[in-house]
């Protein structure tokens, strides 16, 4: 590297003690990340000066198969309730779910001032808001490349990014202690498909020598510089070319710049098309409503006209590239869709890579997929049929450059890409002690253009919501569901009478995902017995109800795991005799009457 290099980007304070810990002053800036930290996903980025927050994001993170029935993860917002007497305002990058998923679940636990919006993210916004009661009247201020956003503290201005949704924004904060940068979800095309990135807008930025960089970490570990989406709309537009009957392509519905290149291939090669898949259909609508999507209205077909339509004139787009069990191309490849059922003859084009943990599902799907006689055409070195959204090692070099910022900040990535983005800063001359890798929650101290890491630190925890349930499942519910998964659940039935201190009949269990009970009769019998032996010899003097059931837990559970090493959850239902029970209401029936009468 050489030395100027190193000047451009602000000289590194050789003296100063690595990363020491400062005390937050009054008129410092704090800057934090709530979300997108250590995990791509629920990005969600403050900016706080005096009595002001700017966020920036406000995503969801779709859980992995080990978080049981759990629909989304949303960042812990209790900072920011706390908060609440403070103005607040979201600035909003673009409107991929990882950045817009989280919105609902915020504004109903947290004031905010005004939500700004590029378009097509807007629309996004609004269509989801429309899903939710009360949030449907939501003031979103649309926002550009050219729009500026001024407070008592905070000026936002914007420039043009290229992602793989229209309408990505950079943004740059100025606040009274120095200027960031935040990239957004960014990557570099030279021959991009829709809006061109600002180049000149970031190397301005950069002559203005921002204090520090927040940029996106995803491809951190992609080494070179990714292709350009337009190679990948010509090799789609090859195949459309060269397929002879039909065609079925499965991609990201979030990939709007690639749905239209298929669409618009598809038109191109005489085909007619037809979109499954909830979330294909919304984008499709909301990107014609834009003018990103530039398909008349003739070109698509209904699922009775598919019927009649020959082969080669048909060209179906669903989702469910990444094997989801639930998407159109799951049911398609399973027989069990509605119009499509699939014959030797078929191409299915995937323009998609599988991500990290998927690759077992769309594997099946792929298999099942070959067995129905159709030929599969998967990304591989030897095609174009995909590229990513984000920038890869090259690209991200290239931002730095632009941008020359004296502090950088990974964001975006899972903490191994943070710490390869970190290397490719130090690569491109950033000072090592001028980078911050964090964690949610970490707080960063911006004072007078310098950079500082802060002593404390807020709760940077996950939230795991199940269905519309803002108030969070509780990790004890998650935890209880892995059991169950993993270990079934055991019933015990106990008749009692509680009044004359007496087991009326043998206990019984029932079990549901533990042994196979036809095959077990024997274990269940014995463990019966064992529970009622301990449950008389417990019964021999006066108990209460918990002790009986703690009595049957601690009974059974050392007994099951040893028969079978397994530890299900023991449920032990206790009944009392119906006599007594009535004897019981009756008393405190009676006991109510004479506490009203005293
Ligand atoms: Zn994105
Ligand atoms: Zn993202």
């Amino acid at each position: 590297m050489p030395k100027q290099m190193n000047t451009s980007f602000g000289h590194a304070q050789s003296k100063k003690t690595y990363h020491t810990k400062n005390h937050v002053e009054k008129n410092d800036t704090l800057i934090y990340a709530l979300g997108g930290l250590g995990e791509v996903g629920k990005n969600m980025y403050c900016f706080e000066h005096e009595n002001e927050i700017c966020i920036v994001d406000c995503g969801v993170l779709f859980p992995g198969d080990d978080l049981l029935g759990v629909d989304y993860v949303i960042p812990d917002y209790h900072h920011l309730i706390r908060m609440n007497k403070k103005r607040k305002f979201l600035v909003i990058t673009h409107g991929h779910e990882d950045h817009i998923g989280g919105i609902p679940f915020l504004l109903r636990q947290v004031n905010i001032d005004a939500i700004y919006a590029p378009r097509f993210a807007k629309a996004l916004i609004q269509k989801k808001l429309a899903e939710h009661k009360g949030l449907e009247r939501t003031k979103i201020i649309e926002i550009n490349d050219e729009s500026s956003i001024k407070t008592k503290y905070f000026t936002v201005g914007f420039f043009n990014t290229i992602h793989s949704i229209p309408d990505s924004l950079g943004v740059l904060i100025t606040t009274p202690n120095g200027t960031i940068v935040e990239t957004g979800d960014f990557k570099f095309d030279l021959t991009p498909v829709g809006t061109n990135a600002d180049y000149q807008k970031m190397a301005y930025i950069g002559v203005l020598k921002p204090d520090l960089l927040m940029s996106d970490s995803t491809n951190s570990g992609v080494e070179d510089f990714s292709i350009s989406e337009k190679k990948v709309a010509n090799e789609i537009l090859e195949i459309m070319r060269k397929t002879s009957q039909r065609l079925i392509v499965a991609t990201f519905a979030s990939n709007v710049h690639r749905v239209s290149q298929i669409l618009e291939a598809a038109v191109k090669c005489g085909r007619k098309v037809i979109v499954f898949g909830r979330s294909m259909e919304n984008v499709v609508d909301i990107g014609r409503k834009m003018g990103t999507i530039k398909i008349k209205n003739a070109d698509f077909l209904s699922p009775e006209e598919l019927a009649h339509t020959p082969d080669d004139k048909v060209c179906i787009i669903c989702t469910g590239s990444q094997g989801e069990p639930l998407a159109a191309l799951s049911r398609i490849s399973n027989g069990t869709h509605r119009y499509i059922h699939l014959k030797p003859g078929d191409t299915i084009v995937f323009s998609s890579n599988p991500i990290p943990g998927n690759a077992a599902s769309v594997n099946k799907v792929i298999d099942k997929l070959f067995r129905s006689g159709a030929t599969v055409l998967t990304k591989s070195i030897l095609n174009n049929l995909h590229t990513t959204g984000h920038a890869s090692k090259e690209e991200q070099k290239l931002m730095l450059q632009l941008i020359c910022p004296r502090y950088f900040m990974p964001v975006h990535g899972e903490y191994k890409m943070l710490m390869q983005h970190r290397q490719t800063a130090i690569e491109v001359g950033v000072p090592k002690e001028n980078i911050f890798v964090c964690a949610n929650g970490d707080i960063l101290i911006l004072r007078n253009h310098e950079v500082l890491q802060s002593d404390w630190r807020f709760q940077g925890d996950d939230i795991y919501v199940d269905g519309n349930d803002i108030s969070g499942l509780s990790t004890a519910v998650l935890k209880d569901r892995r059991i169950l998964a993993d270990n079934g659940l055991v019933a015990v039935v106990i008749a009692i009478d509680s009044k004359s201190n007496k087991i009326l009949s043998r206990p019984v269990i029932v079990s549901r995902g533990f042994v196979f009970i036809k095959d077990s009769q024997g274990l269940i019998r014995e463990a019966e017995f064992i529970v009622h032996q301990s449950l008389q010899e417990k019964m021999k003097e006066k108990t209460t109800f918990s002790e009986l059931k703690n009595c049957v837990r601690s009974t059974l559970e050392p007994f099951l795991y040893k028969k079978t090493h397994r530890n299900p959850i023991v449920i032990p239902v206790i009944i009392n005799s119906r006599q007594t029970m009535e004897e019981i209401q009756q008393k405190r029936i009676q006991k109510k009457a004479q506490r009203k009468e005293a």
